[in-house]
């Protein structure tokens, strides 16, 4: 039997869920359809930082920001790659967007250290951007629905079970004082929660991507949104040149569903499809690289919009990250913070440094492919350091060894996660790095870390870099000696966490033809869609901040209210 709705958005990620609740609100009968037997996507799995310009918590932070200080920063970042028109759109009404997000139980705070990513670029601000959302308790889902949505993946976990919020990683990262009781806490209320402790592993106390995936969840529920899950987006309905609907593969068959108002096509980038990758992507290009779900993000719904005469627009780009692989987990962890810390250093195989370490993560990736296309090996890289580093800091999978020493880790990951040697000579013949080379950036940056200046690539020379050094060292929080032995190195890749290109779309979200027309009834919000930030990536929170507030411009279009 043909389905008839007023719109139906594709994809359960934030902004599908943020767009259809939006929709609901507006009068409109919606149907989500989710490809995966799980609500979320990657959004769930995320960190759930958003990117605020001129938000509602700024100023209790003491913070101000404008209008036109957020555009002109972002119209720099986009390097014409974006539209002024969007760009325009998104910072006035990202902030309304994130207004509506509390007001449906999704509250956001501001962070108010964490700087923009580009501090050198007019209209960047120091911090107050980037929100993250308050801790959600998952009982408002009950225990079946937490089941129902994507778990978070283990790089966001403490050993393996336990959530965490952004300020505490922060404070645990900079290690305060105050971190070693936080960190008790978080054990004790997770054991100590019996109930629920029968009824899932699964912590109650959601952050990051999970509190921001759950709030919208239950948001969802309690509007009786329908959800089909297993579902996946085959084709759109095109009648007279608009878009009328969808067929969906549902129960083993084929259905259609029409759409009297919008189709919105929220179903990812297409990380997760090699062909792809390959036909657009640099190379050399692997879909195991990505952080993001394995499956999910296939690129569907961007060819069946090309199929609908959509343009397409930034399919070179990723949200590029560095990543590295775990043994038996399904997907590569992103090494966002770790390698700004002091006392380590990315190194390709002649041993030398290409790349500030601490720069933000697109630009490390690009760096990576830039040093590999030189010939100087980059693809994989390693990130090498030493025994206070090892003892102080997590990175990847390995807790501190003042908490977790090397004798308590698995051996397996012992040549698979991390090398190890009592000399760095020994450590580069390991891993297939000129020796010679490795100890020279070694001794060099041990130069470096005294004199607090990082000639080759300027490592903690600003306010981004800064943010995840470590306050205690000094005079230069992100540097320090690669001396103590053992030493040890882990193997970085290429990696992403999405793709962002896609359907070109205008400042409403509707979907533009080559011609630059909009194709009536087809909405494109979320990495589903040309990213608004160019190849940009202005700061943390920069593909979810937008993915929901062009499903928020979206909805006021399809109501008339632009
Ligand atoms: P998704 O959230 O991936 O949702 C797409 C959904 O569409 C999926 O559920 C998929 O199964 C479904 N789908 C695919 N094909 C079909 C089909 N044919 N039919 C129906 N459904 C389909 N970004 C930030 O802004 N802030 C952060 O703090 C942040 N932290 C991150 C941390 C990690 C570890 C990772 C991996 C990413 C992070 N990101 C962050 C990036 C961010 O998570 C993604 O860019 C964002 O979630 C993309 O949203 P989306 O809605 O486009 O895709």
């Amino acid at each position: 039997m043909e389905q008839q709705v007023d719109v139906v958005v594709v994809g359960s990620g934030a902004g599908a869920l943020l767009t259809a609740v939006r929709a609901a609100d507006e009068g409109l009968k919606v149907l989500v359809v989710e490809k995966a037997a799980l609500v979320g996507g990657t959004s769930a799995t995320s960190g759930g930082g958003i990117w605020i310009p001129d938000n509602h918590d700024m100023p209790r932070a003491g913070l101000r920001d404008s209008v036109e200080t957020a555009f002109r920063y972002v119209k720099a970042c986009a390097r014409g790659l974006s539209s002024d028109e969007r760009i325009l759109a998104y910072v006035e009404s990202a902030r309304h967007m994130a207004r509506y997000l509390a007001d449906i139980g999704v509250p956001y705070r501001c962070v108010p250290r964490y700087a923009d990513y580009y501090p050198g670029v007019p209209g960047a601000l120091p911090g107050g951007r980037t929100m993250d959302p308050l801790d959600f308790n998952a009982r408002r889902l009950g225990a079946q629905g937490l089941q129902q949505m994507r778990p978070t993946n283990p790089g966001q976990l403490i050993f393996g079970r336990m959530h965490i919020n952004a300020f505490e990683a922060q404070s645990m990262l900079a290690r305060e004082f105050k971190s070693r009781f936080t960190l008790l806490g978080i054990m004790a209320r997770y054991f100590l929660d019996y109930p629920w402790r029968w009824q899932t592993r699964r912590d109650r106390r959601l952050t990051g991507g999970q509190a921001l995936v759950g709030g919208l969840l239950a948001a969802l529920r309690q509007r009786d949104i329908p959800l089909w899950l297993e579902s996946p987006l085959q084709s759109l309905l095109l009648e007279d040149g608009q878009v009328a609907g969808v067929t969906v593969q549902r129960e083993g068959r084929l259905q259609r569903v029409r759409a009297a108002r919008a189709v919105v096509l929220a179903a990812g980038g297409f990380e997760r499809n090699q062909a792809m990758r390959e036909q657009y992507l640099p190379k050399p290009t692997d879909q195991a690289w990505t952080a993001t779900p394995p499956g999910g993000n296939t690129g569907d719904a961007i060819r069946a919009g090309a199929t609908a005469g959509a343009a397409l627009h930034l399919m070179s780009h990723t949200w590029g990250a560095p990543t590295l692989e775990v043994p038996k987990e399904d997907r590569f962890r992103a090494v966002f913070v770790e390698r700004s810390l002091p006392g380590c250093m990315v190194v390709n195989r002649l041993g030398r440094r290409f790349v500030n370490e601490s720069c933000p993560y697109p630009e490390f990736q690009q760096a990576m492919f830039a040093s590999h296309e030189r010939g100087e090996g980059a693809v994989p890289a390693w990130i090498v350091f030493d025994a206070d580093f090892r003892a102080r800091y997590p990175i990847g999978p390995l807790m501190p060894a003042s908490a977790v020493p090397d004798a308590k880790l698995r051996r397996s990951w012992l040549g698979t996660v991390y090398w190890k040697d009592d000399t760095l000579q020994g450590l580069a013949r390991q891993i297939g790095v000129d020796p010679q080379g490795l100890v020279a950036s070694a001794q060099r940056m041990g130069e470096f870390a005294r004199s607090g200046v990082d000639p080759d690539f300027g490592r903690g020379a600003n306010v981004f870099d800064r943010y995840y050094g470590d306050a205690h060292v000094k005079p230069n929080p992100n540097l320090a000696p690669i001396a103590k032995a053992p030493f040890y190195a882990m193997k970085l890749h290429p990696g992403d966490i999405g793709t962002k290109g896609g359907l070109l779309t205008d400042h409403d979200a509707r979907v533009l033809d080559a011609g630059g027309r909009p194709i009536e009834g087809l909405y494109c919000i979320g990495n589903n869609a040309a990213s608004v930030m160019g190849p940009s990536y202005p700061g943390a929170g920069s593909t979810l901040g937008p993915a929901m507030t062009f499903g928020f411009r979206a909805v006021a279009r399809i109501v008339g209210k632009p």
